[in-house]
C-alpha cells in the first residue's frame, strides 16, 4: 500500500497567467484510484462521524478502488447532492479529513480530491437510467 497521500495535478504557471481555469486540475482515473488504495475501509469509519451530511466515505472510495466512479458519484449523492461542488469547497481538512485515523500520522485519505473527482466523473459520464439506484436519478 502506497503511505504518501497522491497530490493533486495543478496547471502549469505559464497557462494560469494566461487565464483564469482552475489552478487545480483534479485527479486522473489512475491517481484517484491510487488514493483510494491507500483507504483502510475502516469498519468504525470515523471519517463518516466528521462529515456533517453523512456521506458513506469508505463506500464511495472503494467504488473508486474498483473504477466504478459513476457509482461513487451516485453513492455520494445519497446524502450530498452536489459532490463536485463540496469536493471543491468544503473545508475536509477540519471535518472528515481531520477524522480520518491516517490523521495520526498527518496523512490523511484526501477525501476530498475524491469526492471532486467522483462528482466531475459523475456529471461527465452520467449513468444509464437503468444503472441507477432509483428513477429520480440526480
Ligand atoms: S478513516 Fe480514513 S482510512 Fe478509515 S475509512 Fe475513513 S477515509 Fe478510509
Amino acid at each position: 500500500m502506497k503511505l504518501e497521500p497522491i497530490a493533486m495535478p495543478e496547471a502549469d504557471a505559464t497557462d494560469r497567467l494566461a487565464g483564469f481555469g482552475e489552478v487545480n486540475q483534479g485527479y486522473t482515473e489512475e491517481l484517484a484510484r491510487a488514493e483510494a488504495e491507500r483507504c483502510l475501509e475502516c469498519k468504525n469509519a470515523p471519517c463518516r462521524a466528521g462529515c456533517p451530511v453523512d456521506v458513506d466515505i469508505p463506500a464511495f472510495i472503494k467504488l473508486i478502488r474498483e473504477g466504478k466512479y459513476s457509482q461513487a458519484g451516485l453513492k455520494i449523492k445519497e446524502t450530498n447532492a452536489f459532490p463536485a461542488i463540496c469536493g471543491r469547497v468544503c473545508p475536509q481538512e477540519q471535518q472528515c479529513q481531520a477524522e480520518c485515523v491516517l490523521a495520526k500520522q498527518d496523512k490523511p485519505i484526501n477525501i476530498g480530491y475524491l469526492e471532486r473527482f467522483a462528482g466531475d466523473y459523475l456529471i461527465a459520464s452520467p449513468p444509464e437510467q437503468a444503472e441507477r439506484p432509483d428513477s429520480s436519478g440526480y
